[in-house]
């Protein structure tokens, strides 16, 4: 009997939606789960397919052509360990593990050079797109050896979305570069709805209605700002209820979770000292969010305005429309500045060599972040690929040179009215804290020095000289 091209275990939505796209072209797939029912439903609910259902990890790998390559697509954590160490008495020199799931990349670190001691390949791959992606094709960002890479590169680049005929797939870097790069863009897209959510909040305080924010979203959606998320939110307000009637976004409870990518990035920037504001304050908004019954109890003691109605007073609809359209634009641009700032420093304490261009250019379909928008950082890369910072490209610099004033004016009107936006103030705070000459920070080596004779250096003396006061005032 011929053996099958390609084996992936863990059959839940991911996996199962994995292993169509892949049979769908043309490759033959073997199929474990460790619920064997699950397994044989998959496999009944599939005929005619090209799949191979087995019960047994021995019977898994045995039908593999070699060099095997066995994708894991089950729960992240511990669970891949188990399965890596279930499969490892049947996997012989040369075989591939690749793992699909939202590891922590220090994971992947860990199993690449486990995996390499005992004479198999290993690949960290980062998949993006959720189940529609996996079926339809995702944007893949595989860590590991070029020479693994080189070995899968057929099968991903044919599973994988394509946008202008470009495959989304590109070999990331060594070792655990693809889920570092994939957990990066999972902080991202926290950012991106983020965002998009302080402009709903407010458009709603200032009395606009869903069918309002629809036409607006669809709007932005014709433009720069074109992007998935731009457009499903366009879709979102349309959508009634079908037991009330009423819409359905207005039915929701407003309390978000959060699971381990957004917080992981989070937690890198910080280990990395990147800032990081936008995504930092996207993940905070999930987390006040949840803290609902809290939340409800404060409303009742703390004054300041209601975060859901103001008045326009003077100002045209139109105009904040436009206003807003420029904050977010803005601020979205310093999120993908911080993103890839982090991206930039781990690759490079990592000896990774990443490519941000193309990291750009493989997230432009098959996942949550896709959007017009990431061809004009692909570009912004391709032109000076030394970029510092991408609020430096002229592009970017243009956008927000122009657009600074309304983003100012659009924080000072949420902050007026008592409208928390922790992602676009964050970004603008950044931006000026970025293109200030001077901060405030020589106040703080002052007081480092008066307690801790932490030193400092001084504006008139050269670089590098550190100086102490010996003889601060007494403390009264
Ligand atoms: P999941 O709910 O994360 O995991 C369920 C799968 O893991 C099942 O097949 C389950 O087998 C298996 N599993 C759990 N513990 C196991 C163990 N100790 N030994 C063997 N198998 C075990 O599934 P998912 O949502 O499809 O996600 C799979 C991976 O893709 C995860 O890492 C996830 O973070 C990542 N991911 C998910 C999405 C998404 O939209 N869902 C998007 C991108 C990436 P049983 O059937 O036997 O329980």
């Amino acid at each position: 009997m011929s053996k099958s091209d390609f084996g992936l275990i863990g059959l839940a939505v991911m996996g199962q939606n994995l292993v169509l796209n892949v049979e769908s072209r043309g490759f033959t797939v073997s199929v474990y789960n460790r619920t064997t029912s699950t397994m044989e439903k998959f496999i009944a609910d599939n005929p005619g397919k090209k799949l191979v259902g087995c019960e047994t990890l021995e019977e898994f790998v045995q039908s593999l052509e070699r060099p095997r390559k066995v994708m894991i697509m089950v729960q992240a954590g511990g669970p891949v360990d188990k399965v890596i160490e279930s499969l490892l008495p049947y996997l012989e020199e040369g075989d591939i593990v690749i793992d699909g799931g939202n590891s922590l990349w220090t994971d992947t670190e860990r199993r690449d050079a486990w995996l390499s001691e005992k004479g198999l390949r290993f690949i960290g791959a980062g998949v993006s797109g959720g189940e529609e992606g996996a079926l339809k094709g995702p944007s893949i960002m595989p860590g590991g050896p070029t020479s693994t890479w080189e070995v899968m590169k057929p099968i991903f680049e044919s599973i994988s979305a394509k946008v202008d005929g470009v495959p989304c797939v590109t070999h990331i870097g060594e070792g655990g570069a693809g889920h570092f790069v994939k957990m990066v863009h999972n902080g991202i897209e926290y950012g991106d709805m983020q965002l998009i959510c302080e402009a709903y909040n407010i458009f709603k305080a200032a009395g606009f209605s869903n069918e309002e924010l629809a036409d607006i979203f669809a709007e932005w959606n014709e433009g720069d700002l074109e992007s998935f998320l731009i457009e499903i939110t366009a879709n979102i307000f349309k959508q009634k209820d079908p037991e009330t009637g009423k819409d359905i976004v207005d039915l929701i409870v407003d309390k978000a979770g959060q699971k381990g990518t957004g917080r992981w990035t989070v937690m890198g920037s910080v280990e990395q000292a990147v800032p990081f504001s936008t995504i930092a304050g996207s993940v905070e908004a999930r987390i006040i969010s949840s803290m609902r019954d809290q939340r409800k109890a404060a409303s009742q003691i703390f004054e300041g305005p209601n975060n859901w109605s103001f008045e326009l007073k003077g100002l045209s609809k139109e105009d904040l429309v436009k206003k807003v359209r420029n904050a977010l634009y803005a601020s979205k641009i310093v999120s993908y500045a911080q993103g890839l700032d982090l991206i930039a420093k781990v690759g490079k304490d990592k000896g990774w060599s990443l490519d941000l261009g193309a990291i750009a250019r493989i997230w432009r379909g098959g996942c949550i972040i896709r959007a017009r928008f990431l061809n004009r950082i692909t570009e912004a890369y391709e032109e000076n690929p030394n970029l510092v910072n991408l609020m430096l490209a002229p592009f970017f610099t243009e956008i927000l040179n122009k657009g600074q004033q309304d983003w100012r004016e659009v924080v000072s009107i949420a902050a007026l009215n008592g409208i928390p936006v922790p992602s676009f103030g964050g970004s603008l705070s950044y931006y000026d804290a970025y293109r200030a000459e001077r901060l405030p920070a020589n106040l703080l080596q002052a007081q480092r020095d008066f307690f801790g004779a932490h030193t400092y250096e001084r504006i008139d003396k050269p670089e590098g000289e550190f100086f102490h006061t010996e003889d601060w005032p007494d403390l009264i």
